[in-house]
């Protein structure tokens, strides 16, 4: 079987998607990632067209009229996140391996568009696991992490619509679990 081309990851807030991200690209530079766009604001030490192309929302929502987004979805109930259209389709014609790391609407968005692609989950070890990396990284503030635990429930309850789930208990397993489910060496 030829190797995906198109890999799909997703997973709930904190379980470490970007940590993984980051490992795997650092392993395999010829994997383009998908830089996201939001309308959240950066945090601290993000760089805009890095981590992601922070908009307005009035830029994002012209982005979306101008069909210029492969997904987007409100993440979290407050802020739009979605995929640029053209860089993914331009490394897919060119036959790199493509990442996206993205919520669960937007992977079911994607799963429409592209049947074949690869859906990866990443879950934690345990709630309880997620709950304390969630907290330990002290990024968000207790209303914004209570919200993002209610989106983890939806999130985890959905596992089983991924072609695999990989456990993040251990970070060197997980990222080459994915590798070798991207076909990478
Ligand atoms: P954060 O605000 O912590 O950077 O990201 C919040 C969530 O937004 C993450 O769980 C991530 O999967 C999701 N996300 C990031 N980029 C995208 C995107 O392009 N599309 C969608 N649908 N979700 C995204």
């Amino acid at each position: 079987m030829d190797s995906p081309t198109l890999v799909v990851l997703a997973g709930p807030t904190a379980v470490g998607k970007g940590t993984v991200v980051r490992a795997l690209l650092q392993h395999h530079p010829q994997v383009v990632l998908s830089v996201s766009a939001t309308t959240r604001a950066p945090r601290p030490g993000e760089v805009d067209g890095t981590h992601y192309h922070f908009l307005s929302p009035q830029a994002f929502d012209e982005l979306i009229a101008t069909g210029g987004m492969l997904e987007w979805a409100l993440v979290h109930g407050r802020h739009k996140y979605g995929t640029p259209r053209e860089p993914v389709e331009r490394a897919l014609n060119e036959g790199r391996p493509v990442l996206l790391e993205i919520d669960l609407a937007g992977a079911r968005q994607v799963r429409k568009s592209f049947p074949d692609a690869l859906f990866v989950f990443l879950a934690p070890p345990s709630w309880e696991e997620l709950e304390r990396r969630l907290i330990g990284r002290g990024t968000e503030d207790a209303a914004e992490r209570e919200r993002r635990l209610e989106t983890a429930k939806t999130e985890m309850a959905a596992k089983d619509e991924f072609d695999v789930i990989v456990i993040n208990d251990d970070l060197d397993q997980a990222v080459s679990k994915l590798a070798e489910l991207m076909g990478l060496s």
